[in-house]
């Protein structure tokens, strides 16, 4: 039994430090890519159902390691949460997109709004909202073309900061909306604690809009609580035209989904942009 006991703490040894080892790498060269700003950004645009005309664009942060490829943000991004990257993550991304989109001179004339996804260390320091207005300060002085996305967990997490920080960005025009909306246990209550313009309802909700009729009722119950409530609401994962018809009928405003546009780099989003004026 003895020499099993170690067996088995052996294997469970090298597994564990396997797991650690490459988990490590991935954090060391997350740093090394922070470092020498190899991670970029994406832009995926949200449009109006009404008119079809755009009304924001959220952006993405990419990493693309240089022997790995593409490694996605569900990976990178807890990681850089847990390790404490995750605000120089984001004051890479705001910054890195604000210029891009001034610069292509897209923001204003053809996107009224900007959203960044932030998470809930983005609210934990003292120096939090000094940062915030250090990467918004390249804009006009009234920021409500900007849009933070933050998701019910994040809020909760960290309720005390996000209320600070938001109360001072809030008066500086910045919008928040509430991402995700409907996958937490009080999304509602949520609502009720921070000041919330827009709810993004969920792509798990979208996904089986047309097949399952209690799915339909749930966003049905979504847009008429978020109507009551005077807040705007964003579809996101739209992919097929059944689900935008299903949609539109139902009196949603907004949309993001690969049956529109799928995320990209700032070269397409420029293409992208002309051809739709061009039309
Ligand atoms: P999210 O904020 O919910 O972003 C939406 C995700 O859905 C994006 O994945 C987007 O590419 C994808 N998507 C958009 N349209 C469709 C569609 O029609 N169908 C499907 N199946 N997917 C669609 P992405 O870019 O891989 O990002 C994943 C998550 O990583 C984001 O989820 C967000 O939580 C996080 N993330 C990404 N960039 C950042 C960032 O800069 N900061 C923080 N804190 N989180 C980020
Ligand atoms: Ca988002
Ligand atoms: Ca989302
Ligand atoms: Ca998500």
């Amino acid at each position: 039994a003895k020499a099993q006991g170690a067996n088995r703490l052996r294997v469970y040894k090298s597994e564990y430090g396997e797991h650690v080892s490459k988990r490590t790498k991935l954090l060391f060269d997350l740093k090394a890519a922070l470092h020498n700003q190899r991670l970029s950004v994406v832009y995926q645009p949200q449009f109006r159902l009404s008119d079809h005309q755009l009304s924001g664009v959220e952006v993405l942060a990419r990493w693309h390691h240089p022997e790995e490829g593409m490694i996605p943000p569900d990976v990178f991004i807890p990681l850089a949460e847990q390790h404490g990257l995750i605000c120089d993550i984001t004051d890479f991304v705001m910054q890195t997109a604000i210029d891009e989109l001034l610069a292509a001179d897209l923001l204003y004339t053809h996107f009224p709004r900007v959203s960044f996804n932030v998470s809930a260390e983005d609210f934990n320091h003292s120096q939090s909202t000094q940062r915030f207005l250090h990467n918004f300060a390249k804009l006009p002085s009234h920021w409500s073309v900007v849009e933070l996305e933050l998701t019910e967990t994040s809020a909760l997490l960290n309720l005390e900061g996000v209320k600070n920080v938001l109360s001072v960005l809030h008066q500086r025009g910045v919008q928040v909306s509430l991402d995700d909306f409907g996958t937490g246990y009080s999304s509602i209550n949520t609502l009720r604690l921070l000041p919330i313009q827009e709810v993004k309802i969920d792509q798990s909700f979208i996904q089986d809009i047309t097949q399952s009729a209690q799915d339909a009722r749930l966003v049905k119950t979504i847009l008429a609580m978020a109507k009551a409530l005077n807040l705007r609401v964003v579809a996101e994962g739209v992919e097929t035209p059944q689900q935008a018809h299903y949609l539109k009928r139902a009196g949603c405003e907004e949309v993001q989904g690969y049956l529109y546009a799928r995320p990209m780099p700032l070269s397409a989003l420029v293409t992208f942009v002309s051809n739709l004026t061009s039309s």
